[in-house]
Formats: structure tokens, C-alpha cells, sequence
């Protein structure tokens, strides 16, 4: 479930990002009442087994659900600001009634990681970069972005214009070089790698390194500021 929006009385109209049908808008009726059956499973980035009624205009109208064991969000502030994170770059990239091969079930396995990771930026940024992937983004790691030169095993600057790393020739003097611990955990997690990414150590200047190049990655793809990113980043700072 991707969003919420109390509707009226005692209604909430949800946005479902769903395997088959993509993103859809439905209404729960009296949802908010404490009588409500829905109403439990119905939370915000859960994940949902949801039998869907066709409604009168745009929106169908959500009949049952139940909520598939897992993970579990809700409750957990920081947690709660990476699924946003997560949920909005899936409601930006699909359309509606549309699926969009592999969305679906990146944001439930990207949801499920963010739910188990000791540390949610490690399992955030690992969904930025299959995200990047799935949507033809990704950055350029292995050789230079401007001049395709292979990189050297040293500190290289990322320009998320050129798509990627530049080589020592193509960087200007004024770009900051990005530590090679950082280019390498970032080739790690290219290569899909989950369980060894699972397992590596990741400090707070290498995971902010991390995160800063995909996010320079992400923002110059994308057409409108992503709202959660700037959340995300303004509790980082806290
Ligand atoms: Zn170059």
C-alpha cells in the first residue's frame, strides 16, 4: 500500500501498488470507524492480499483483506520515512491500471529488507540502486561516464550528468573524488550481490557517500523533487 487519504465520514481512499494491475485507487467504507474489519490490515506500506469491488467512478472498492505475514512497518518513524521513500518512487515510475515489469515486487522485497536491516539506510540504498537499474539509470561504475576509458583503482569523482564516474582526464579540478571503498560497494550492490552486501561493514561516511551518489543518481532522473527524500534527508540531519 503506498498511500492514504481519509475520505468523507469514516472512509479512506487507498493507492495499491499491485502484481497484475499496477497502481489502482480504491475505497475502504467505514474504515475508520473501531468497528471496521478492514481497518487492522489496512496500514500504510503494508503488505496486503486485497479483493477489490468495481466502484462507481475511478475507484474500486476494497471488499476484503487480509495481511500477508512479514514484515512489519508501522510504528517506527525512521523506518516509516524510507518505505515513503519507497512508496513514492513507486507511485512516480507506474501507471495506473498499468503494471510495470518488476516494480511490484521490488517495493515488497525493498519493504521486507527495510523491515529486517538493523540499519534501514543499508537496506534504502540497495533499493535506490536496483531501482536505478530497473528504470535504466544506473550509474556507470566500472568505466569512465564521458570518455568509456576503464576507471583506475583509485578515488574518482561521480557526475550524475555524465551518468557516472570520471576518469582522472574527464574529471574537472573542482570535483570532490568519491573514496574507492565507495565505488566498490556501490559495484557490489550493481552486481546483485544481497547476501555479501548483507554482510559487509558499513560505516557512517561510507554508507552517507553511498547514499549521496545515488541520490544525485535518482534526483537527476527524476522530473519533480522526490518529497521523501528531502524528509529523509532533514531527520538524517537531526
Ligand atoms: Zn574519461
Amino acid at each position: 500500500m503506498l498511500r492514504k487519504l481519509d475520505y468523507g465520514e469514516a472512509d479512506r481512499i487507498f493507492t495499491l501498488l499491485t502484481q497484475t494491475h499496477g497502481k489502482v485507487g480504491a475505497i475502504a467504507k467505514g474504515v475508520r470507524k473501531p468497528s471496521s474489519k478492514l481497518g487492522p490490515s489496512l496500514e500504510l506500506f503494508g503488505h496486503v492480499d486485497v479483493l477489490l469491488a468495481k466502484g462507481r467512478g475511478e475507484l474500486d472498492v476494497v471488499a476484503q483483506v487480509s495481511r500477508i505475514p512479514g514484515y512489519r512497518i508501522e510504528g517506527d518513524v525512521v523506518r516509516m520515512a524510507h518505505a515513503a521513500l519507497i512508496a513514492e518512487l513507486a507511485e512516480r515510475v507506474c501507471e495506473d491500471r498499468h503494471p510495470l515489469d518488476g516494480v511490484y515486487e521490488l517495493a515488497v522485497m525493498a519493504l521486507g529488507e527495510l523491515s529486517r536491516e538493523s540499519d534501514p539506510r543499508r537496506a534504502s540504498a540497495w533499493f535506490l540502486m536496483t531501482a536505478l537499474d530497473l528504470l535504466g539509470y544506473a550509474p556507470q561504475l566500472v568505466s569512465c561516464a564521458s570518455c568509456e576509458k576503464p576507471l583506475a583503482a583509485r578515488p574518482a569523482p561521480f557526475s550524475a550528468e555524465a551518468g557516472g564516474f570520471l576518469c582522472e582526464v574527464c574529471a574537472l579540478p573542482a570535483m570532490e573524488p568519491v573514496p574507492l571503498a565507495v565505488i566498490k560497494v556501490l559495484r557490489l550492490m550493481a552486481s546483485g550481490d544481497l547476501e555479501t552486501y548483507r554482510r559487509l561493514k558499513l560505516d557512517a561516511p561510507l554508507m552517507n557517500s553511498i547514499e549521496a551518489v545515488l541520490q544525485m543518481q535518482l534526483e537527476y532522473h527524476m522530473d519533480r523533487r522526490l518529497k521523501s527524500l528531502a524528509f529523509l534527508n532533514s531527520l538524517s540531519r537531526i
